[in-house]
């Protein structure tokens, strides 16, 4: 896709949006943690290092894995999602992502128009599920901390575990597989569907950016099918490989060829 066709169309997006009552936002696969800057936290590299030399350890690596994602505060990630803030911040909108990193709260949207399906990191469940039972991830994150910086290394620590029947604690994400607990993002959930409801007869801006076909149920079906049946509604949809609109959304449906991350950090800069 040429730049000229990407920037007309970027227009047309920001027109719509202006005109729009409600902007609906979906945050997919391509808005994933890669880990990519890593490397510019030395003290969680030589933690990861002693993972290497010690496999008892490996248990640690989400904890790590959680330390860098609350001390990485910048980034490519970031930059698009606050550019994306930029664009919707004076809507009504709500944001829907199969992200479970949390990146996105690093830009200041209102978490109350956010839901988040598949877990993130701010709560501990059984790894077993013997309760549905939830534990702030807090304490143990800052022991990990202490655990790196105090030197007294990573062999410190204890697994954390259930209180109920003594199994590892993991993180209330959809990494637990069939044993994710789903209460954690419940309330939310309905409060998506409320507002989902309100969109029926309004002008509604539906914007999906690098959703993929992992878990198509969550972001791609439904959306196509508000759009659908949304006689005000316009679709945008941003996405490197994924980009093809279906047949009955051609009327209202835009395509924009490219990686949604970079779309957000290079043409929707105010
Ligand atoms: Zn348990």
């Amino acid at each position: 896709m040429d730049k000229m066709e990407i920037v007309e169309k970027y227009t047309l997006l920001s027109e719509k949006i202006a005109d729009a009552d409600m902007v609906l936002v979906g945050v997919g696969e391509e808005f994933n943690e890669d880990f990519a800057d890593i490397g510019r936290f030395p003290h969680l590299m030589s933690a990861l290092e002693e993972v290497d030399i010690d496999q008892t350890l490996e248990w640690t690596v989400p904890f790590l894995e959680h330390r860098f994602l609350k001390e990485h505060k910048d980034g490519r990630l970031v930059e698009a999602y606050q550019s994306l803030y930029e664009l919707i911040r004076d809507k009504d909108y709500f944001v829907i992502t199969t992200c479970i990193d949390e990146n996105i709260k690093k830009a200041a949207f209102d978490t109350e128009r956010l839901v988040e399906p598949c877990g993130n990191h701010a709560m501990l469940q059984c790894s077993d599920k013997c309760s549905s039972a939830l534990y702030s991830s807090e304490e143990f994150s800052d022991l990990v901390n202490q655990a790196i910086w105090d030197g007294v290394g990573l062999d410190s620590l204890e697994i954390p575990r259930c209180p109920v029947c003594g199994k590892p604690l993991a993180y209330n994400n959809i990494l637990c597989e069939q044993n994710y607990v789903e209460d954690g993002y419940q309330k939310q959930w309905e409060r998506y569907t409320k507002w989902l409801q309100l969109t029926l007869n309004k002008k509604l801006c539906i914007l999906e950016l690098g959703v993929e076909l992992n878990l198509p149920s969550i972001i791609r079906w439904p959306f196509e099918k508000v759009a659908f049946y949304n006689q005000k509604a316009n679709f945008f949809r941003v996405n490197a490989s994924l980009h093809q609109m279906t047949e009955e959304l051609r009327d209202k449906g835009v395509s924009i060829g490219m990686n949604a991350v970079d779309f957000l950090r290079e043409y929707c800069r105010s």
